[in-house]
């Protein structure tokens, strides 16, 4: 009998040339949040997203979504306006901030935060003497985010833009890279993402002097001087340089992960296209996806639970799509600005397995459970 092997919804993928990197670090015993690797692996990600960034390289792309409200200067008291569909990593440093979210659902056309939604929250919480201090928008498994509009009402009130890309390195938005279009963009290698670290993020910055205070914040802001000298307070966010060894491996085969992505897209799609009950998300013109995860939608919660599950029964991991945080219990006394999109891709949505080194025979048994059940 042929023993099957799990299928995992997204794996780490490594090259070969990590290991150098590694070894690399422990020869010159740079085994430390900072070394050569940090250096290198900032000038990787800076040369290849291009646009004049600068970017510091951390623990967690959680860290850089904090870091990065600390930079805008979110503190006590602030609202900050989320996409509500996501992960909560994307809310959670708000709260960190012992700031306040607010909750904007999505439009159909990229699964991301609604314009329309956006500006009359926005309305909403000036009425109230509340204006925003900063907005999060997600690039959702690797599809730009409705940036034109979503910048556009953000100038008009004067709010800065926090892009979290975490999940769309190597997606663009009219040939320019996620992670490069806001006022500061925020990566994660993170495990299961494009590419990994095994954990770790980066933030995107526009100026060498952000650059610095991200970096002065995430070594625990320690002043000029030969003691330890504080007068604000740090964080312990900066990256390993073991781990910074790993990205830059990692970042030579960035172009091709993106394409084995998609090609995995491509394959769903192409076959289960004939089935009129799965939807796909499809990328609207000047949209570029990475194709982080592949997901479908089906017609039905009771379907996409007759997939799921008969997915579990072989050992193949899928997961529903992300569970909005205007429904999720922590946030259950949050404000939200809501129109069901959301929560109507978290009940009928599914991701499926999504990995760069996904074989053919692991895509078509994949597939062929899949169509099993829906011919039931
Ligand atoms: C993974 C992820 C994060 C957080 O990144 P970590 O590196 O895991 O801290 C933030 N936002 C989104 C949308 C993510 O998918």
């Amino acid at each position: 009998m042929l023993t099957m092997t799990k299928l995992y919804l997204s794996s780490p993928h490594m090259c070969g040339l990590e290991q150098t990197y590694v070894q690399d670090a422990f020869d010159t015993n740079w085994i430390a949040p900072l070394g050569p690797h940090v250096d290198g692996f900032e000038q990787a990600i800076e040369s290849y997203l291009g646009h004049s960034t600068h970017v510091a390289v951390l623990s967690s792309g959680t860290a850089s979504i904090h870091l990065a409200l600390q930079l805008l200067g979110v503190g006590q008291g602030d609202e900050v306006l989320c996409q509500s569909f996501t992960f909560s990593a994307s809310a959670n440093p708000i709260i960190y901030q012992g700031a306040t979210p607010v909750f904007i659902d999505s439009e159909t056309e990229t699964w991301n935060m609604s314009p329309e939604l956006l500006e009359q929250a926005i309305q909403d919480r000036i009425k109230n003497y509340k204006k925003p201090k900063a907005i999060i928008a997600v690039h959702l498994y690797g599809m730009p985010y409705k940036a034109k509009e979503i910048h556009a009402i953000a100038k008009a009130y004067n709010i800065p833009v926090i892009e979290d890309s975490a999940e769309a390195l190597g997606s663009t938005y009219f040939e320019q890279p996620c992670g490069t279009l806001a006022d500061l963009g925020i990566l994660s290698f993170n495990g299961n993402k494009i590419i990994t670290t095994s954990g770790g993020g980066a933030l995107v910055t526009k100026s060498t002097a952000q650059k610095n205070k991200a970096v002065f914040l995430a070594t625990q802001a320690r002043d000029h001087a030969s003691h330890y000298e504080h007068s604000s307070i740090g964080y312990n966010y900066r990256m390993s340089n073991v781990l910074a060894g790993i990205g830059r491996g990692q970042m030579t085969v960035l172009d091709e992960r993106v394409q084995a992505r998609r090609a995995n897209y491509d394959f769903y799609k192409t076959h289960l296209s004939g089935f009129e009950s799965i939807q796909f998300l499809d990328e609207p013109k000047g949209f570029y996806s990475n194709r982080w995860l592949s997901c479908i939608v089906t017609a039905s919660y009771e379907q996409r639970e007759r997939i799921r599950l008969a997915l579990l029964e072989d050992d193949i991991e899928s997961r529903p799509l992300w569970k909005p945080m205007h429904l999720q219990p922590v946030f259950k006394d949050a404000i939200s600005f809501s129109n069901g999109v959301s929560e109507h891709l978290f009940n009928q949505g599914l991701c499926l397995p999504s990995g760069s080194n996904l074989t053919q025979h692991d895509l078509e048994r994949v597939l062929q459970i899949i169509t099993n059940t829906l011919s039931l």
